[in-house]
């Protein structure tokens, strides 16, 4: 594995960022700033084999393999993208990476809007105006724990702002990280097959977990500390008026 010391080259104005390292074997390689503006967070473990959290939209994909490639992973070296969800922000850039021979892993409940680009479920039509370039996914299941040297994720499926929502708990650099992805402070809608009564189960059990740090979706680009802190926060302000984590977090939640 080879990780240079800096990697935050210069960013002209409407140019992308770079990727930023957010522990020894963790980096967030996609996002707004990082790749695209209308990038959800996505991450990079490596530690052995490199494996993908989320991997962007079509609209950074070009950036996140750049950044990829200063970091020393060439696309095709990647052993998986582990999607959160169906959702065009995280797994859009799915077909491109696929062409490359990555695997897509997917829970079952949204790999069927996925493999047919299906416009309304996956968000890129009404939210984003773009097409969901249609990707066959490999199934990923609640209890996968997948590893790579010292580090291993762990699958958790937690249902409420998509059907097949999940959430990564990483266990990389002696931290227990959990990267929630949309289960917090994600948008709902029933056209997306948002669920609150599953979501609230969701989040009773995140609430449950031992964790040392968490990242979500769209927040800022470095771990939060107090996690239970922050999901007990999440947890009272769900549902309390209408939609309302669809704005941006930071006016929501304390950074
Ligand atoms: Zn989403």
């Amino acid at each position: 594995m080879t990780v240079i010391a800096d990697v935050a080259g210069p960013a002209g104005a409407g140019s992308p960022g770079a990727p930023v390292q957010l522990s020894e074997h963790l980096w967030q390689v996609a996002g707004a700033g990082i790749t695209h503006p209308w990038d959800a967070a996505a991450y990079l473990v490596l530690d052995g084999d490199p494996i993908l959290v989320d991997c962007g939209s079509p609209l950074g994909s070009a950036a996140l393999e750049a950044h990829l490639e200063r970091i020393g992973v060439a696309p095709g070296d990647i052993t998986a993208v582990v999607g959160t969800h169906g959702h065009f922000d995280h797994v859009g850039g799915g077909a491109i990476l696929a062409t490359a021979g990555v695997p897509i892993l997917l829970h079952p409940d949204d790999r069927a809007a996925v493999a047919a680009g299906d416009p309304v479920r996956t968000c890129a039509g009404p939210l984003y105006g773009q097409a969901f370039p249609p990707v066959a996914t490999s199934a990923l299941a609640d209890g996968d724990r997948i590893t790579a040297g010292r580090v291993t994720l762990e699958v958790l499926h937690t249902p409420g702002h998509t059907p097949g929502s999940t959430c990564v708990v990483a266990t990389v650099d002696k931290q227990r990280v959990l990267l929630a992805a949309d289960t917090l402070f994600g948008g709902f809608s029933a056209a997306i097959g948002s669920d609150a009564a599953a979501w609230e189960v969701s989040l009773e059990r995140l609430a449950g977990l031992d964790l040392d740090a968490l990242s979500f979706g769209h927040g800022v680009s470095r771990l939060l500390d107090d996690p239970a802190g922050r999901i007990a926060e999440a947890r009272l302000r769900f549902a309390t008026y209408f939609d309302p984590w669809f704005k941006p977090p930071r006016h929501t939640f304390r950074y």
